[in-house]
């Protein structure tokens, strides 16, 4: 498979009070063509500030480290505004409250044909065009209509199946999709992510699908990875994740998903809390929430390392076995 996106080594460092904080920690991953990635986790673990970093949409506070290739172009070589013209035409992204993203004063029609107009050169006539078609292929249904108003005189669904129209408007070879459902009521969470799923297949698009919700991930996702205090702390395929999860966190967060199919609505969750960047412990950064702790974990934060042919896992549990006993003794 070609890998329509490489990341090595991605480590986004800001600054408070003259101090480094790295939100995301020596972070690698791909993402294959036509194939779809989750990313897991709870908020505060690094999840929007990949995505952000890959897109190159940090503030001018975040520095970015490591390399991000798309389709085996380096694009941290490239500035500002070299990444305007990547941003929508080979990679775009959804968020999870598209009015941060649509612009309040502008109909969705005028957003629409000025992403065409500037990245495709199309004449108004025919962005017009194309983009009521978009609207359509995004499953909304008076086009004509949508086409000239403005946001805020749209349902939370209706302006996502919007931000998905403008996503898509290039045919990207990559959507990053930030929480792209969790605003939203769960009849159309479900329609939102079958829209996804849609023009994923239609389009051939490889997606990264950021949520803190394993069912999302179920549904849309080939592989998983799951993030804590900024680094990935397991990766599987995503049958083998959620049948045979390793990492006492990816445990806990699979124990603290609601099973749809038996009525439950909340599980407990996992107690405590997400340190902050200042305040990552010294050895594992899980090790103040997690039940089988030991010795070494206090003292020394383990590698991600391959635990068998399907999964990675960063968890002494799984590594250096001899160590782990010395220490214990
Ligand atoms: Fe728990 Fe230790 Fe594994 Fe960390 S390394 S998850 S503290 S067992
Ligand atoms: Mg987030």
């Amino acid at each position: 498979m070609t890998n329509v996106l490489e990341v090595y080594g991605l480590t986004t460092t800001f600054t408070k009070n003259n101090k480094e904080f790295k939100v995301v920690d020596d972070l690698s991953l791909y993402v294959g063509k036509g194939e779809s990635l989750g990313i897991v986790g709870e908020s505060g673990c690094g999840k929007s500030v990949t995505s952000l970093s890959i897109m190159r949409l940090l503030g001018k506070n975040g520095k970015i480290e490591g390399s991000i290739q798309l389709n085996g172009t380096e694009l941290l070589a490239f500035n500002e505004k070299v990444m305007q013209k990547i941003r929508g035409k080979e990679m775009a992204m959804i968020f999870q409250e598209p009015m941060t993203a649509l612009n309040p004063v502008l109909t969705i029609g005028k957003q629409m044909s000025e992403g065409l107009e500037k990245h495709e050169g199309m004449k108004r006539a025919q962005a017009k065009q194309k983009s009521i078609e978009l609207l359509t292929q995004v499953g909304i249904s008076r086009a004509n209509e949508i086409y000239n108003e403005y946001p805020h005189r749209l349902s939370g669904g209706m302006r996502q199946r919007v931000m998905i129209a403008m996503a898509i408007a290039c045919s990207p070879k990559l959507l990053i999709a930030d929480e792209p459902t969790t605003a939203l009521d769960v009849t159309i969470q479900a329609q939102i992510l079958d829209l996804i799923q849609k023009v994923r297949v239609e389009l051939g698009m490889s997606l990264i699908m950021i949520t803190h919700d394993l069912g999302v991930v179920a549904e849309t996702c080939d592989r998983v990875m799951v993030m804590y205090a900024g680094q990935v702390i397991e990766s599987a395929d995503v049958r083998t994740l959620l049948r045979n999860p390793k990492h006492p966190y990816t445990i806990g967060l699979i124990h603290s998903t609601p099973h749809k199919a038996k009525g439950q609505k909340r599980l407990n969750s996992i107690a405590g809390s997400v340190p902050a960047p200042d305040e990552y412990p010294k050895g594992c950064r899980f090790a103040p929430r997690c039940d089988k702790a030991m010795p070494i974990c206090a003292e020394q934060n383990p590698q991600l390392m391959a635990v068998d042919e399907q999964s990675q896992c960063r968890c002494w549990l799984y590594q250096e076995l001899d160590k782990r006993s010395a220490v214990n003794v």
